[in-house]
């Protein structure tokens, strides 16, 4: 959809702002431009729609040469969001973001159905806004008319330079998840520039890592922050890189262990044979829908061997009377981090996985760890996570 060939700015004074750069952007496809201050990204962004000419090579869109297409029409296939989003400050939120449909003609009706929608997209009641001016509204509010602007007239292309680069961190996440969801309606081409790894990594289907006036590593999150191509990529991701990675790498079923399994209507004498044929500590307890129910403990299982028989246990019992609930689950595909941080929460040795409601196994730390190295051996090695054999985890 975008494709660089070969492209290199030099300005006037002599600075080369991008070096012979070639990539390209897929139809839909969500590309981050992260890099320290200074390294081009913003030169890089303005040569595709025209504000700033390359020196030499050639950008296509779609195919087409841009440097034969009138600059006007070329921007309007494109939506431009940037930091200081550039309201007009006179005119009210409703008027401002139906600019470009004003300014491509569409009856005022037309273009003001179309503003109000597009607010309600990105998470601002039109009949509250609308009629707002700019300076009424908070500088998360004002980013969110800047997107809602540059998508009013549906271009398939869209360029964000820091967009939400002047709010505090809170908001950020909030516009960034916002994005995302957005996003995943409207599909645009979308390059996205930032100086911040975190948000490159959240938002990036790729990511462009750029050194001076290049690109370092052009690859997906997962594989930047896990195999980092040249040691300034892996200095400019961080030495936290591990931690950021788990945030991009989904549990797969094969990360998961099969502890036994036994049902609420089961008799405990059952479920402690059970138990120990496995050797095992503990089993899942699911209901007769086979959804998750919870655990029980072997202690729980095997009461009724020497114990005088009491209400709820020994010979009579059913696994119901000693399970205990478990709250921990996550969907299959939910990353690693969230797997992590939910195992801290109720601070479990292990969280069960789900796919919709049927019980596929349960996630424990080492499995955690021993999924983080595969998908980084996997990216790495261009294979699938569940075809890397570890030969050491756990020194097993
Ligand atoms: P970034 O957006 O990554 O911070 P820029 O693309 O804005 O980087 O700038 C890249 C380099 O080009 C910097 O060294 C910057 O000083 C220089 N530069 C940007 N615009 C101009 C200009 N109009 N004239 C001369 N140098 C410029
Ligand atoms: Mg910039």
């Amino acid at each position: 959809m975008i494709r660089f060939e070969h492209v290199t700015k030099r300005y006037a004074d002599g600075t080369t702002a991008v070096d012979d750069l070639s990539f390209e952007v897929a139809e839909g496809e969500l590309v981050t431009l992260v890099g320290p201050s200074g390294c081009g990204k913003t030169t890089t962004m303005k040569m595709v729609n025209r504000l700033i000419e390359p020196t030499s090579g050639r950008i296509l869109l779609d195919g087409q040469d841009i440097a034969r297409t009138d600059p006007v029409r070329l921007r309007r296939r494109i939506g431009y969001v940037i930091q200081q989003v550039g309201l007009f400050p006179h005119k009210t939120v409703l008027e401002n973001t139906a600019t470009v449909p004003h300014l491509l003609g569409w009856q005022r009706q037309k273009a003001r159905a179309r503003a109000a929608e597009l607010l309600d997209l990105v998470g601002l009641d039109p009949a509250v806004y609308g009629d707002r001016y700019p300076d009424q509204l908070s500088g998360g509010q004002r980013q969110r008319v800047g997107v809602a602007r540059a998508l009013a007239a549906d271009p398939p292309v869209l360029l964000m330079d820091e967009p939400f680069g002047a709010v505090d961190p809170v908001v950020r996440e909030h516009l960034q998840t916002e994005f995302l969801r957005l996003q995943s309606q409207v599909r645009k081409t979308v390059l996205f520039v930032t100086h911040d790894i975190e948000e490159a990594v959240r938002l990036g289907d790729r990511i462009a890592v750029y050194g001076a006036g290049r690109i370092e590593q052009f690859d997906s999150p997962a594989t930047v922050l896990g195999a980092p191509a040249t040691p300034y990529v892996a200095d400019f991701v961080g030495a936290d890189r591990g931690l950021k990675r788990l945030s991009v790498t989904p549990i797969e079923p094969g990360d998961l262990e099969q502890p036994p399994v036994v049902h609420l209507d089961d008799p405990l004498r059952k479920a402690a044979a059970r138990l120990a044929a496995d050797g095992a500590r503990w089993a899942v307890v699911l209901d007769d829908a086979d959804r998750l129910h919870g655990w029980i403990a072997a202690e729980a299982t095997g009461a009724a061997a020497g114990d005088a028989p009491t209400e709820g246990g020994g010979d009579g019992g059913t696994v119901r009377d000693r399970a205990r609930r478990m709250e921990a689950w996550l969907p299959v595909g939910a990353p690693l981090k969230q797997a992590f941080s939910t195992m801290l929460q109720h601070d479990a040795g292990w969280i069960a996985v789900l796919d919709g409601e049927r019980f596929l196994g349960v996630l424990t730390p080492a499995r955690l760890h021993e999924a983080l190295r595969r998908s980084i051996d996997a990216d790495a090695n261009d294979i699938a996570r569940s075809d890397v054999a570890l030969e050491t985890v756990n020194g097993d």
